[in-house]
C-alpha cells in the first residue's frame, strides 16, 4: 500500500502521458510551448477565475502574489500556525512580518476568532501595515473563506488563497483557487492536482495584478524578456509539465470523486473509539484530500498507532510536526500573542494516513483493523 499512490495512476494512464511528453519532444519547444497557454486557459475555466499564470512551483506562486501587491518591510501578514512552512516563508522572503494565527481544531484550517485577536494585538502592539490574510485550503478541505472575507474586508486587507492542497475542493458551486483577491496552487507530484516535476499557478480576476504577475516571472520584463521594468524573479512552468497537467487534468475530478469515497469507507470501517477524532468537512464544502488527517487522544496513543501500522507495512506521515511560529527560522519574530492552544495540540495528535484514489476498500479494511487493536 502507497501513502499516495502515483506508481498506479502512472500505470493507468502511462500511453495519453507518454505520447502527451513525447509530442512535447518533438516539438522541442521546452518553454513556453503551446501546451503552457493551453494549460492556462483550461485552468482558469476549471476555476471560474479569469487569469492563470502558470509558474515554477507552488511557492512561487505566493511570492509573486504578494509582490505584486508591493508587500515588503513594515507590512504584516497573518498566516495559519499550522501549515507547510511555505506559507509564512514567503512573507519573511520579500521582507515583510508574519503574524501566525492559531487553527480551528476541527478543520485545521484558520480560526476567525483567533485572527481577530491577532489583528487587535498588531493594532495595539507594532507600527505594521496590516496588508494580507494567507488563508490555507488545509488538507483539501477550503479555508472558512466568508468569514475571512469578512475580516478582511472590514480592516482592508487582500486575502492570498493558497490552495496547493485545495485545489479540486470547493464551497458550494465555487472551486478552490477562487476565493482570494489572488489564490494560488502547486502541482508538486503528490499535490492533488500534480505534475512530475515543480510546478505551481497564481489565479485572479484582476488584470492588472495579472499583468505584472506575468512580468515579475519572467524577470520583471517590459516590452520583452530583455526590457526590464521591474525586479522579478524566473519562475515559468515547463511545457513537459504543462503537457502532463493537461492529460491529468482530464481524469481530475474522477480523482477527487474517488477520494471521497475513501473518506466515505474510512467513515464506515474506522472503529467508533473516542480516543480517535475522524475529519469533518464542513457542511457545504468539498475537499480535495489532499491529506486524510485524524486526531488521536494523545501523542503515545499517536506514537502507538504509528508503530502498529509499520509493522502492518502500512504507511503513515505526520503532517506537520511543529507550529509555525516554534520553527527556528521565525525565532527572533514574537511578533503576535501566544494563543496557540489548537495547532500546539494538533501537532502532537495528528496522523495522516494513506489516502489517494488507487486506494481499495481492502486497504481501509487494512488499516481500520490495526486502529481497533490500539492499546
Ligand atoms: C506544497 C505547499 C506549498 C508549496 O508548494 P511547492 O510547489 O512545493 O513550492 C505551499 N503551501 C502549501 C499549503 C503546500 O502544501
Amino acid at each position: 500500500m502507497q501513502f499516495r499512490d502515483l506508481r498506479t495512476q502512472y500505470d493507468k494512464h502511462k500511453t495519453s502521458i507518454d505520447s502527451a511528453i513525447s509530442r512535447v519532444m518533438e516539438m522541442t519547444a521546452f518553454i513556453g510551448g503551446a501546451e503552457v497557454k493551453e494549460l492556462e486557459k483550461e485552468l482558469s475555466d476549471y476555476v471560474g477565475v479569469k487569469n492563470c499564470i502558470s509558474c515554477a512551483n507552488g511557492t512561487d506562486a505566493l511570492q509573486l502574489a504578494l509582490m505584486a501587491w508591493n508587500i515588503g518591510v513594515g507590512d504584516a501578514v497573518f498566516v495559519p500556525d499550522f501549515t507547510f512552512f511555505s506559507s509564512g516563508e514567503i512573507v519573511s522572503a520579500i521582507g515583510a512580518t508574519p503574524v501566525f494565527v492559531d487553527v480551528e481544531e476541527d478543520t485545521f484550517n484558520i480560526c476567525p476568532n483567533s485572527l481577530q485577536r491577532q489583528i487587535e494585538w498588531v493594532i495595539n502592539n507594532t507600527n505594521l501595515n496590516m496588508k494580507a490574510i494567507v488563508a490555507v485550503d488545509l488538507f483539501g478541505d477550503p479555508a472558512n473563506h466568508p468569514e475571512i472575507r469578512k475580516i478582511a474586508d472590514k480592516y482592508h486587507m487582500y486575502v492570498l488563497e493558497d490552495g496547493a492542497q485545495g485545489f479540486g475542493g470547493s464551497i458550494g458551486s465555487k472551486k478552490a483557487c477562487s476565493f482570494g483577491d489572488i489564490s494560488t496552487t502547486s502541482f508538486f507530484p503528490a499535490k492533488p492536482l500534480g505534475c512530475y516535476g515543480d510546478g505551481g499557478a497564481v489565479f485572479t480576476d484582476n488584470d492588472e495584478w495579472a499583468e505584472i504577475i506575468r512580468s515579475l516571472k519572467v524577470h520583471g520584463k517590459g516590452a520583452d524578456k530583455y526590457d526590464n521594468i521591474r525586479i522579478g524573479m524566473n519562475s515559468r512552468l515547463d511545457t513537459i509539465q504543462a503537457a502532463i497537467l493537461l492529460e491529468k487534468l482530464k481524469f481530475f475530478d474522477e480523482e477527487i470523486d474517488k477520494c471521497n469515497r475513501v473518506a466515505d469507507m474510512y467513515m464506515k470501517y474506522m472503529p467508533q473509539d473516542d480516543r480517535i477524532v475522524l475529519p469533518t468537512i464542513k457542511q457545504g464544502h468539498t475537499s480535495s484530500w489532499a491529506q486524510y488527517t485524524i486526531l488521536l487522544e494523545s501523542g503515545e496513543l499517536r506514537n502507538d498507532a504509528m508503530s502498529k501500522l509499520k509493522e502492518n507495512c502500512i504507511p503513515s506521515m505526520i503532517y506537520y510536526k511543529k507550529p509555525m511560529h516554534m520553527q527556528k527560522a521565525f525565532e527572533i519574530l514574537g511578533v503576535g500573542m501566544d494563543d496557540y492552544a489548537n495547532t500546539t495540540s494538533i501537532c502532537q495528535r495528528c496522523l495522516s494516513l494513506p489516502m489517494s484514489a488507487y486506494i481499495e476498500e481492502e486497504d481501509v479494511k487494512r488499516i481500520s483493523v490495526v486502529f481497533s487493536q490500539l492499546k
